[in-house]
């Protein structure tokens, strides 16, 4: 598999297809596996986090959520086939999961978002067994039940939406203890998919500015937005 360098973070060229045929491998052979889906905000992050960096660097598949990772990935001349989402690599493995009886946990968003979402998603698709859900509001103390509960639930598919930072450190402090195959990062594809946010719709995001109507839709964000500029001065910056 392919990987693209951006400023010390290694994302895999893949679609979103070839993204969930990985998965579903991941799945058949059993194996703890870690999916992360860096997108510019966290590029940025870990470049002052080198745990952070680490993670997402020995991940077993990183797929690329940004669109301006795209774009930037074909002006340096390597160019990414496509940019796989987070949100939309979760729907994929939950519409393949669908005809495998998968066992899905969804771990994280403020108390009832997960429940809420697990209702929606099981609604859509009637053949995923929901093994579990838990808020992702909770203390150091409450970590042994929680990992408890899950290893119990015993899921193909742990979905992990505590922000970014938190869930992939989160995941791979837990991972080999929690008995689920694959563990994936999701941000807050939860909050999305409980129908308490709203994703920008698809012609927002085919003219790349889905980081306007996030700007425009969540204000309070305008801080967090000051990333995409970070992220296109790394990438490119003068080398001196
Ligand atoms: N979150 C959580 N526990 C926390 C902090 C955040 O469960 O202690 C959840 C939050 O409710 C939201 C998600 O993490 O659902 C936000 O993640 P992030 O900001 O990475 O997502 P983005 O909005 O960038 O997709």
């Amino acid at each position: 598999m392919e990987t693209i360098d951006f400023s010390g973070i290694k994302v895999d060229n893949v679609t979103l297809t070839e993204a969930a045929e990985i998965v579903r491998h991941f799945i058949i052979e059993g194996k703890p596996r870690v999916v992360v889906t860096p997108n510019p905000e966290m590029i940025v992050a870990a470049q002052t986090d080198a745990e952070f960096k680490k993670l997402i660097n020995s991940a077993d598949l990183r797929v690329a959520d940004g669109i301006s990772m795209v774009v930037v990935s074909q002006i340096l001349g390597r160019p990414l086939k496509e940019r796989v989402s987070g949100i939309d690599l979760m729907l994929k493995l939950l519409e393949i999961g669908a005809d495998y009886n998968y066992r899905v946990f969804l771990l994280g968003g403020a108390p009832g978002v997960a429940e809420e979402a697990a209702k929606k998603i099981k609604d859509r698709f009637p053949g995923l067994v929901i093994a579990g859900t838990q808020n992702g509001y909770f203390n150091a103390g409450d970590e042994t039940g929680i990992v408890k509960k899950i290893k119990e639930a015993d899921p193909d598919l742990l979905f992990v939406g505590l922000g970014a930072g938190r869930q992939e450190k989160w995941l791979n402090q837990h991972l080999y203890e929690l008995g689920a195959t694959v563990g994936m990062t999701i941000g807050g594809s939860l909050d999305v998919l409980s129908g308490r946010k709203q994703r920008a719709p698809k012609w927002v995001q085919a003219l790349y500015i889905e980081w306007l109507y996030r700007l425009l839709t969540e204000p309070q964000r305008w801080k967090r937005q000051l990333a995409l500029p970070k992220f296109l001065w790394l990438m490119f910056k003068p080398s001196v």
